[in-house]
This record gives C-alpha cells, structure tokens and sequence, in this order.
C-alpha cells in the first residue's frame, strides 16, 4: 500500500444482481472485507446495485448473500439501489440547474453514424448533439438521455486528482471519455451517477474494484465536485483471469460460486487460497 487509508476503513462489495458471481467476485468481496477487519473500527459493506431493469432479479442478490456467507465472510447490509432512485433524481436535478448536462435523444443508430473525433478515439459519442436534442425533447413523448458536459464540467471543477493505494496520486483528465451518459433512457441512473452517489451516502471511505474499472475513477471524482460529496480513497486490484488468460465474467459463463457451494466445496477453504493470491496490479 501506498498511502494512509482514510479510518475508519468503510469498504464495500456492490454486486449487480445480473447474473451468478464467480471467484473473481469471491476474490473482490474477501479483498474488500479482509481490508475493513484491519481496522478495529473498520466496516464491510454489501451493496446490491439492482437498478438494471428486469435484468436485476432479487433470487440472484439472495444467492449472493448465501454465497459471502459460504466464504466466511459478515458484512453490513446497506440499501440496496433500488430504493435510492430519488437521491438520484436529486442530484440529477442539481446537476441540471448547474447545466453541466444536457438530454440527448439520440438513437445508437444516430450516434454510430456520427463522424467520431479523430484524436479522442475513446469518446464514443463526440457531443455533436448538444444543445440540440433540447427542442426534440419538448416536442415530443420521446425517450431521453442526459449526459454529462465533459467541457463544462472541467471548466467549473479544474483540475482532477485521486488517490490510489496502488498507483498513488492521479491526475486524471475525464474529457478523453466524452459527454458520458447519467441517466440512461431506460434506467433512472447510470452506473457513474449510482455508484458515486450511494458511496458517498454510505460513507464508504476505500473503494475497492478491479482495475478494469481504474479509468472510470476520474469521471467519478468529477461528479463528486459537482455534487459536493466526500471523496474516498480507491484500490484497484488485480483481475483474476480464466485458464485462457481472459477475464472471468458472469457473461462468458465462468463457473458459478453457487455450484462450488452447492455441490459440497469447502468455502473457507476456497475464501484462504484466494487470500494467498497478489492483489496489487503487476504482480
Ligand atoms: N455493480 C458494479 C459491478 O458489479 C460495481 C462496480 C464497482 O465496484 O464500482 O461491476
């Protein structure tokens, strides 16, 4: 570790209720709790991010919880995402007033056809709708999206800086993401929007994740200064990979902890060797 980790250490695990979890999710909940029982007024947090539409489905987030027990591990239950929609709506109004987003109605037909900036190959979407989509969507009953105005949004809050126990102080530019999108047209927030909001909300004070998710930090930070919210401290740990060399992931079809444990696995046992595995990113 590289730095002081803000105390008391509040962590937390944030599974989506979308499918199974797999060891990586076992190896990402016994990081996150082992760091929080360092402290003696640490506290493990579990987290169930179910606002994705009927893809979220509460028999999943049961077979997580049965799933941390088997692995040994006790948390404290926070609200799950769901029952958090007008906090969302809040601060999506805030943000609004601020004019740091703008809807955007766009199709991903339109978007694709869109002709992308040649040097900020990463931004998906190149904002050409700005200040546009604003007299379609008052003119008819359409589906709208809101998205964040990168430049604006950089131009109130200066610089970007964060702090992980791995990599150290970051500085980190957010406008190579594009105008990302907080609220989705069919989801009353978006991953960024939720995910910065709830951990602020529940005093979360190191976020621990995989590194797939390191880049995304720095849209985070941005939200938090544009919505006054306290900033954690981050640990973006290895990526346990399949014997393929690839990412585990629910949607490859990585084995299910729920198998392991159904058919009789040791969890305990299963919860100490991935304890004997580097979690720094590099080793
Ligand atoms: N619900 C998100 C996921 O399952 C959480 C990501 C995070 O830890 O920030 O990927």
């Amino acid at each position: 570790m590289t730095t002081q980790i803000p105390r008391p250490t509040v962590t937390r695990f944030a599974p989506s209720p979308n499918g199974r979890l797999h060891i990586g999710h076992a190896f990402a909940a016994i990081i996150a709790h082992d760091i929080a029982n360092n402290d003696p007024d640490g506290q493990f947090l579990l987290r169930i991010e179910d606002i994705d539409g009927p893809r979220s489905r509460p028999e999943f987030a049961d077979e997580f919880r049965r799933d941390l027990e088997w692995l040994g591990l006790e948390w404290i239950e926070v609200e799950q995402q769901s029952k958090r929609i007008e906090s969302y709506q809040r601060a999506i109004e805030a943000l609004q007033q601020q004019e740091t987003i703008y809807p955007c109605a766009c199709t991903r037909a339109e978007i694709e056809a869109l002709p992308k900036r040649q040097t900020e190959d990463r931004r998906s979407y190149p904002g050409s709708c700005k200040g546009q989509c604003v007299a379609r969507v008052s003119s008819a009953e359409i589906p709208v999206a809101w998205r964040l105005d990168i430049d604006r949004a950089m131009s109130e809050v200066g610089e970007i800086v964060w702090t992980d126990e791995f990599a150290g102080s970051i500085t980190a530019d957010p406008r190579e993401f594009g105008d990302v999108v907080l609220v989705r047209k069919d989801l009353p927030a978006s991953y960024h929007l939720a995910v910065t909001l709830d951990d602020a909300a529940d005093g979360v004070t190191l976020v621990t994740r995989g590194q797939d998710l390191y880049d995304t930090t720095a849209i985070h930070r941005i939200l938090q200064e544009l919505l006054g919210l306290s900033v954690p401290h981050w640990l973006h740990h290895k990526l346990l990979l399949d014997e393929t060399g690839e990412k585990l992931a629910k949607r490859r079809g990585s084995p299910p902890l729920a198998e392991r444990r159904l058919r009789g696995d040791d969890g305990l046992m299963l919860a100490e060797q991935l304890r004997l595995q580097k979690i720094a990113t590099g080793t």
